[in-house]
């Protein structure tokens, strides 16, 4: 009943189409692109309707909804015949069966049920830079790699969940990416699912509104390998976080590798329910700590080299000195550089350097320590600095080192523990505690609360 492609008309008709295609890829942006629009085919024309065709019926309904009435009008401005858009998912039509389940019966029409298609709409494409050889380790990633490293390789669940946490931009999703390109690779029949939190929950949401989660279910609980980067995101969604803890359990009760991401660790996660925390405890939680000097310095070798960038090491070494805040922004700072002595033909020396990065030198220089914030809180309140390790507990001295782990809290990138550790050795519960108490004090103690202002803004200033 279709027009089967192949004729004069046809040719036209598909040149329709990749304009058509070409234009919501500018429109929605790559992204979008990859993940919904590249995996619809044209199926043909008939009677004024446009059959396109999809692999599950998620991403029927997603399409339709987000990308359907675009799509009419887009058609009609190529082909003013056209008058409608019709959307079928291929599970429908090979089986004739109306649950897009992903997985198939045995000995099923393969194009009803590809792995690819089932990737293409639920999983966020992986960026083919994020590779664990060139992953540069060094102590404070150790046991991320190595951990990242066994998931990708082991032929069984070595550990269940992994949790990767750290701070932004310091190789999370990196690692997420080598180990879902590597599976995929060495294991294509597994089925890896990579996507963001955020991502997971507009799935959710849409089956909600479809009154389809069974499907979403069945889906999210058919994979081998599930990964789910930045969770911190579904903190105080409490209906995705329901959904979300009944499918890491299915999951896991199975024996599926699940591998998750967070800016904390579990027990830090603020808005995740008591016994989310405590699963995602369960496996392996393998912290990423700040760059060392040594590691930044790896890092910007190994990137020079692959830029074929002729950048004097005493360069590199200024750089892995000066920007201490993370790798993104470190790898931004070479990227620049070795822009900008393209552009004007000039060798890059440390006055280029300083030159052309001097917003980025500022911003990094300006970044307070606990050490400074310590010291300032030390003087201020007139106690010995060595009181701020110390154990003594009496309220004059206690007192202001809440406010010192207060202001690490507010002012660094630091982590609870991280803190914790600087104070003594300190329990990071013990500084979520002063966290809370000189929040509290500043509500009911102006002076207080005038106080804490006046050290925050000399310590930013
Ligand atoms: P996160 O997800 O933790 O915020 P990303 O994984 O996006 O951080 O990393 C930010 C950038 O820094 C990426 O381009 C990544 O390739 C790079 N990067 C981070 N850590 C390393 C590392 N150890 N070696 C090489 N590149 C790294
Ligand atoms: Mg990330």
């Amino acid at each position: 009943m279709l027009i089967e492609l192949g004729g004069a008309m046809d040719q036209r008709l598909s040149a329709q189409w990749a304009r058509v295609r070409a234009r919501m890829r500018s429109e929605f942006g790559e992204t979008a692109f990859q993940s919904w629009l590249k995996p619809l085919t044209f199926k043909g024309f008939h009677n004024g309707v446009v059959h396109l065709l999809v692999p599950t019926r998620f991403m029927q309904n997603w399409i339709e909804s987000q990308y359907g009435d675009r799509l009419l009008e887009l058609w009609r401005s190529e082909n003013p015949s056209v008058t409608a858009i019709d959307v079928a998912h291929s599970a429908t039509q090979a089986s004739g069966d109306a649950h897009a389940n992903g997985r198939s019966a045995p000995g099923a029409p393969a194009a009803a049920e590809t792995s690819d298609g089932f990737d293409a709409g639920l999983s966020a494409p992986l960026d083919p830079r994020f590779r664990f050889d060139n992953f540069i380790v060094g102590k404070p990633n150790e046991l991320a790699f190595a951990a990242a490293r066994r998931v990708a390789e082991a032929g069984n669940v070595p550990f269940n969940p992994l949790f990767l946490f750290g701070g932004v931009g310091l190789g999370k999703t990196h690692l997420m990416h080598a180990i879902a390109a590597q599976i995929r690779e060495s294991a294509p029949e597994k089925r890896v699912l990579y996507l963001s939190a955020e991502k997971f929950m507009y799935q959710f949401i849409r089956a909600l509104r479809y009154k389809d989660t069974m499907a979403f279910k069945e889906q999210f609980r058919s994979v081998d390998v599930l990964m789910i980067d930045d969770v911190q995101f579904i903190a105080g969604k409490d209906n995705t976080q329901e959904e979300f803890f009944h499918t890491f359990n299915a999951l896991v009760d199975q024996n599926r590798q699940v591998v998750i991401s967070a800016d904390k660790s579990p027990a830090e996660l603020e808005g995740i329910e008591d016994r989310m925390k405590s699963r995602l405890g369960w496996g392996l939680v393998a912290e990423i700590h700040s760059t060392t000097y040594e590691l930044r310095l790896g890092i910007l070798q190994s990137k020079a080299e692959q830029m074929s960038a002729d950048i004097p090491p005493k360069v590199l070494e200024f750089l892995a000195h000066k920007i201490t805040s993370n790798v993104r922004e470190l790898e931004g700072a070479l990227n620049r550089l070795v822009a900008y002595a393209n552009l004007v033909g000039r060798s890059i020396t440390l006055e280029t350097a300083q030159e052309v990065l001097h917003d980025l030198l500022r911003a990094n220089d300006r970044r307070v320590t606990i050490e400074e914030i310590q010291k300032r809180v030390a003087e201020h309140f007139n106690v010995k600095l060595s009181e701020m390790h110390s154990a003594r507990r009496s309220r004059g001295i206690a007192r202001p080192r809440q406010v010192a782990m207060y202001l690490s809290k507010q002012l660094t990138a630091r982590s609870l523990p991280e803190i914790g550790r600087k104070f003594g050795g300190r329990d990071h519960t013990t500084v979520m505690h002063a966290v809370r108490k000189v929040d509290e004090l500043k509500q009911s103690d102006s002076s207080f609360a005038e106080d804490v202002e006046l050290l925050r803004r000399m310590l930013e200033g």
